[in-house]
């Protein structure tokens, strides 16, 4: 029954963290604004964004790699730097972009490609839209269309190739060539329209960044062309109208790390290049900050602002009020227009930012309790007529500046007082989840200490007991009635109220002591002095989860962890010298792949290769050779051949031919197949079977030292446990039954965290390398791609799982206590993370917080389900009676 309680529950604080920090910014019920008076400075504006094109490939070498559209922005206009938020992913910097809305993440998790909620933006406020670009990202603005409003979308397919056969930079031509088609064919007609906007959407960049890296010649190559087409097209556009009324914005939706991947927060992937000109614009705007702008040292101010800030700004160039759901203060001084115009536009924000907290304390409002809960008091709804009142006045003694300034102030508190009301719970809701996490914890160590001692199974409750569970009720009763009476919204209501019954499923099971609440737990062991042991393993298991919290935040530290552990638990194992010095060397060789620095990891074919040849040579000279099967022999070499094969073509630009990739995907059905049909009984046997088949397997879709990598650390792991396995003592006391138990869980866990930070950044799991599928396909099929990276990720924790429960009889024999272990330590971290996540601070040490969070819990999740995958390539003779003890 413990499974299901934990599966349930851990999937149940997985959610709660997205309930916690991430609630839906889109606030429905809202109006929009009134468009602006008088004549806007523009009458369209032409966005353009270069998707993935980080600010350093912009600015880097005084941007000669950008010398067309340098030439523009020396002329004319405005430069600097965007900041976007996390996830770094195209949906959310265009929504970022266009509605001016941060969206939750948790929107990912409820459709990637449809919108869960409807939500305003500039191509809804304006008058006509034409779009052009990748369908993914033009499809969430098409959903939108409505209110008649004529709005153009034309996407080409995204099958993008990157085999190398065709230039990334096709995907731009295409856009380029039909927006010249447009303007020859609609001149006329497009001349007289106003409030139009055209959005240029151009994958190349992101393709070529994702394929090349950024900063190969190839990517400059496709930079190059870019950068030409949109002085091109800028020229264009100049001729088709020359009245001199056309605003342009450049920028893109994210950034992209050396290793071309973007979705987390690293200061490439959230530091995009902006450039602002055209009409409407400031010629010159104050900065602090100044770059290099060529080689002739000019010196250009540079500006910085939020992703979402553009949002208002385009909305005021052509005179439309922002998007309802706008988060965006309007950047001072970046219009070029008179005082009165700006001081309008930054109103006409103040209000729409004000009608979003007016409907928010509205809903507050409508709770019983509300009077007498706590209120935001910076803005009260007589402050508010203050301000429309002030704004009146200085418009007729025109004082626009001071009308700007206060606009800006007011727009602050708005924003202030709608993260108030958004995260109004936030911290009680913290607490509840706390109390979840320990009443779970408390469960889970019940569990253990009954384990050591089954005769004590009773379930008799006693009165203590009892008495605190009706005090649970009447406290969930009360609690319940709140959350009605107030109006909580359903999800915040439904954690509010988690941790009761969890505590309540911790008590029942309380055995028959009649010691107060904490203390039972602790006299379960039949060991001499109980109480110290247990307090001591229970240090033992808070320091070692501490320790690996640690590791989350250097990956180098997990080197240290490492080596730690393994002497600890192996240093007096070793009775050969020549063994433990191999042991030792080993250790020293593994410890140092996480300190090599991350960019050598994304592609080296010696590497690659030292791994291909590492498996060969196990395979040929292992001792058990006369044992395997001749067909797993010679298919693992096939493949082996074929990886090089395909490797050598790819990286010299070279399809690779189909015959090659099915032979990869009948390889990937052959490695599971034939382990599954081997009838072998010998379970060192069959783990080599594993080994070399999912080391093979592995070892094709590898771009470096992965493989080297996860072989060594199998080879030392294999070491290490046969070497413990020669010596094990019998297992009389319960107190060394519980230190194993710890032990083999603590092995589990940092043999898991080693595979995955040795071989990669596991921070951003869905920042993936499309390169590690070159053998099986040459289109960009994204998820294809993200199987084949998860399979990756899973397989190194399945041959490892599966050495151990080869390995260590006592792993066979004490699932039930080893699993209970890793769910503690799993737990305690994960306490750690749910504390350790941010919602101040840069947006770099929010995300990462918070997908730590993630990672810990769906680590307990995946590794109950690949211990059961092991245990079935094992074929553990004992696996169904050790299922059914487990339940
Ligand atoms: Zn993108
Ligand atoms: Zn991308």
């Amino acid at each position: 029954m413990w499974i299901l309680y934990a599966l349930v529950l851990h999937i149940l604080l997985l959610g709660s963290i997205f309930v916690i920090y991430f609630r839906s910014p889109v606030i429905e019920g809202l109006e929009p604004q009134e468009r602006l008076k008088g004549q806007p400075p523009a009458d369209r504006l032409v966005l353009i964004v270069t998707d993935g094109l980080r600010a350093q490939s912009f600015f880097a070498n005084n941007c000669n790699q950008v010398p067309h559209l340098r030439e523009i922005f020396i002329k004319e206009g405005i430069v600097g730097i965007s900041r976007t938020r996390v996830p770094t992913e195209s949906r959310p910097g265009h929504i970022a972009l266009i509605a001016g809305l941060y969206e939750d993440p948790s929107a990912v998790t409820r459709g990637w490609k449809e919108n869960p909620i409807e939500f305003d933006t500039v191509f809804n406020r304006s008058d006509h839209t034409y779009a052009w670009g990748a369908h993914d990202v033009l499809h969430i603005f098409e959903k939108l269309a409505d209110s008649g409003r004529p709005m153009h979308f034309d996407a080409y397919n995204h099958d993008l190739d990157f085999s190398g056969q065709q230039k990334t930079y096709k995907q731009d031509e295409w856009v380029f060539d039909r927006v010249r088609l447009l303007l020859k064919r609609k001149q006329e007609e497009l001349r007289e329209a106003k409030r139009v906007v055209f959005f240029l959407h151009l994958l190349g960049l992101d393709t070529a960044g994702h394929v090349h890296k950024p900063g190969t010649p190839l990517f400059l190559e496709n930079l190059k062309f870019t950068e030409h087409g949109i002085w091109k097209i800028y020229k264009q556009f100049e001729e088709t109208f020359p009245d001199k009324r056309t605003a342009y914005l450049l920028t893109s939706d994210h950034g992209m790390t050396d290793s071309g991947s973007h979705g987390a927060g690293a200061q490439y992937e959230t530091d995009t290049p902006f450039m602002l000109w055209g009409a409407g614009v400031a010629s010159s705007v104050y900065a602090g900050i100044f770059f290099e702008a060529n080689d002739e040292g000019l010196q250009l101010p540079i500006r910085e602002l939020e992703q979402a800030q553009l949002t208002p700004l385009m909305s005021a160039l052509i005179g439309l009020p922002p998007p309802m759901n706008n988060f965006g203060r309007l950047p001072q001084g970046f219009l070029g227009t008179d005082a009165k115009y700006e001081a309008m536009a930054a109103h006409t924000n103040a209000l729409q930012l004000l009608a979003q907290y007016v409907r928010l304390q509205k809903l507050h409002m409508r709770g019983l309790f509300a009077p007498i809960l706590n209120r935001f008091d910076k803005l009260t709804p007589e402050l508010i007529a203050e301000y429309v009142g002030y704004i009146k006045t200085s418009f007729t003694l025109s004082r626009f500046h001071e009308s700007t300034a206060n606009s800006a102030l007011v727009m602050q508190l708005a924003l202030e007082g709608i993260d108030y009301y958004q995260g109004y719970y936030c911290n009680v809701m913290l607490l509840s989840t706390t109390a979840t996490f320990l009443g779970w914890m408390f469960y889970l160590y019940r569990l253990l200490t009954q384990d050591a001692e089954p005769k004590n199974i009773d379930s008799g409750m006693n009165g203590h007991a009892s008495k605190i569970i009706v005090g649970l009720w009447v406290a969930a009763v009360m609690l319940l009635g709140f959350v009605v009476v107030q109006r909580v919204p359903f999800a915040v209501s439904f954690y509010l109220l988690l941790p009761l019954p969890v505590w309540m499923l911790a008590l029942r099971q309380a055995p028959n002591r009649n010691d107060d609440l904490n203390a039972p737990a602790y006299t379960q062991p039949t060991v001499a002095n109980p109480k110290q042991v247990s307090i001591a393993q229970l240090l033992l298991l808070i320091g070692c989860a501490e320790l690996l919290v640690f590791t989350f935040f250097d990956r180098r530290m997990i080197s240290l962890c490492f080596i730690a552990f393994a002497c600890y638990s192996n240093w007096e194992t070793f009775k050969r010298k020549r063994r433990l010095y191999l042991w030792l060397m080993l250790l020293v060789v593994l410890a140092c792949f996480p300190l090599v620095p991350p960019s050598v990891g994304y592609q080296n074919c010696y590497l690659l290769l030292g791994g291909i040849l590492l498996l060969l040579i196990r395979q040929f000279l292992s001792k058990k050779r006369e044992n395997s099967k001749w067909h797993t022999r010679w298919c693992s070499t096939v493949i082996l051949i074929n990886t090089a094969v395909c490797v050598n073509l790819h990286n010299n630009q070279i399809a690779v031919p189909l015959p090659l990739k099915i032979i990869s995907w009948l390889y990937l059905v052959y490695a599971f197949v034939s382990i599954h049909l081997n009838k072998e009984a010998s379970l060192e046997l069959r783990l080599e079977h594993i080994c070399y088949n999912l080391g093979t397997l592995y070892t094709l879709m590898c771009t470096s030292y992965e493989s080297l990598f996860v072989q060594l650390l199998a080879i030392e792991l294999t070491t290490a446990l046969a070497e413990q396995r020669a010596q094990v003592e019998p297992l009389h006391h319960q107190q060394k039954s519980l230190q194993s138990s710890l032990r083999i869980a603590f092995t589990i866990i940092l043999y898991t965290f080693f595979s995955l930070f040795g071989s990669g950044n596991i921070a951003s799991i869905s920042s993936f390398d499309p390169n590690i599928a070159r053998c099986f396909l040459s289109h960009f099929a994204p998820f294809v791609i993200m199987s084949l990276v998860l399979l990756k990720l899973v397989l190194p924790i399945v041959i490892n799982l599966s050495i151990v429960y080869t390995h260590s009889e006592y792993a066979r024999l004490h699932e039930r206590q080893i699993f209970i272990c890793l769910l503690l330590i799993c737990d305690i971290m994960g306490l750690n993370f749910l504390f350790l996540v941010r919602n101040t601070g840069s947006w770099l040490e929010i995300g990462s917080s918070i997908s730590h969070f993630v990672i810990m819990e769906v680590t307990t999740l995946v590794l109950m389900l690949l211990a059961y995958v092991s245990k079935l390539l094992l074929r553990l003779t004992n696996c169904d009676r050790a299922l059914s003890k487990l339940n």
